[in-house]
């Protein structure tokens, strides 16, 4: 790949392995969902859990089409109605076709469009529907802003190879890079010094590109952290070339040939993030539970966390996972009132308009913590049971 293909490239396939691939949700997809918008109720977004489990005992169906039935009741407008039950159908039908890769899927149907989407995820979702003006997104995109994209190069001094780990998953960039051939020593005439210097300028080369495509990937697909594989030495070469940005991102290192098995950089991968996942998630436990105690900008419990949202005072909202409880949203400004702290409500804290009733407020407030730009961290590892045991939910705070 020389350079002017570097300028022209747009967008490399990823491979998946076969047992387990899927498509990776890229933002891009995304964004052409988020444009969706009617003038009036009709889109039907279903998120499902499509384990094979629960698709083989046929729980993903009968979910769907209880949602659906229920959903229908609360419809008054007859044509309206009927729109909806056809489109809630064809969504069924599709849960035949069959075992689907993944672990959780976004279903996106306009039917006056017919227009289709269907997003499979390596995460488990909770099967639930929404029928609104525009496609439901707020929990895949929260899913893809809690995740960290990282990617990966292997190289030795004649090829490279590039993968993307996303959401829990790994794919293969549909790329090679291979630089030049070494010239013949046999009677080139050469020294043993000066071929020698040959094959090192080569090499040299061949580094120097790799690091570029790995750039150019990087900005395409928002690598927040970058992991390098190879000998030793190609790891040292690589990271000097490295541009100070790229270095800083670095999770770790293996060593892997080059023409290594797939499964085994992926195992290799899932381990370094592993690891650091559960770094980060001690690190920030930890420093949230130290904090709160001494007063130093950090809350936890479910109103004092809720009153620092509406201040927007949120630097990071820790939550554990799988963690739900309800409560009231306000029908004027952004206030979330618990259930829990205030059973009794009826008007919003903040500006005194009426409230409404949810099942579940975490997710509302997830999406305001993105909203104010402060970091998400789910918490699903060992620390999760200490945050649930002192929140159960907690924030570290701008000011
Ligand atoms: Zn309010």
């Amino acid at each position: 790949m020389n350079a002017l293909d570097l300028e022209r490239m747009e967008r490399v396939n990823l491979i998946g392995d076969d047992e387990r691939g899927f498509d990776f949700v890229r933002i891009d997809d995304v964004k052409e969902m988020e444009a969706v918008k009617l003038d009036h109720t009709g889109v039907l977004t279903a998120y499902l859990d499509i384990t094979p489990t629960a698709l083989a005992a046929g729980k993903t169906r009968v979910e769907l089409k209880n949602l659906i039935k229920e959903k229908s009741a609360t419809i008054e407008n007859k044509k309206e109605r009927r729109l909806f039950e056809n489109a809630g159908a064809e969504m069924v039908d599709y849960l035949q076709s069959g075992v689907l890769p993944g672990r959780g899927m976004v279903l996106i149907y306009v039917p006056e469009e017919k227009l289709w989407r269907a997003y499979r995820l390596p995460v488990p979702f909770e099967t639930r529907i929404a029928w609104e003006e525009r496609p439901y997104l707020r929990p895949m995109l929260l899913l893809m802003d809690e995740f960290e994209p990282y990617g990966v190069i292997l190289a030795d001094r004649e090829k490279a190879r590039f993968f993307l780990s996303y959401l829990g998953e790994v794919a293969e960039y549909d790329i090679k890079v291979e630089g030049e051939a070494l010239p013949k020593r046999a009677g080139s005439g050469w020294s043993e010094a000066n071929y020698q210097r040959k094959v090192e300028e080569l090499a040299k080369k061949h580094f120097k590109n790799v690091v570029n495509v790995a750039r150019k990937l990087a900005e395409m697909d928002g690598w927040e952290r970058l992991v390098l594989a190879g000998t030793d030495e190609n790891i040292r070469r690589m990271e000097s070339l490295l541009p100070k940005a790229m270095q800083e991102i670095i999770a770790g290192r293996f060593n892997a040939p080059i023409d290594a098995n797939f499964n085994l950089v992926r195992d290799r991968v899932l381990e370094i993030e592993a690891q650091r996942e559960r770094e980060v998630e001690k690190e920030r436990v930890e420093a949230l539970i130290t904090r709160a105690r001494k007063g130093e900008r950090a809350v936890l419990g479910l109103t004092p966390v809720l009153d620092a949202t509406q201040q927007y005072r949120l630097y990071m909202l820790l939550v554990p996972a799988d963690f739900h409880t309800p409560g009231w949203h306000c029908t004027q400004c952004p206030g979330l009132v618990s259930e829990v702290d205030h059973p009794e409500s009826t008007t919003c804290p903040y500006c005194g308009a009426p409230l409404d009733h949810d099942e579940d407020i975490i997710d509302l407030l997830m999406q305001r913590a993105v909203d104010q730009e402060a970091i998400l961290e789910v918490v699903r590892g060992e620390e999760r049971d200490r945050l649930l045991e002192e929140g159960p939910i907690g924030a570290l705070l701008r000011f």
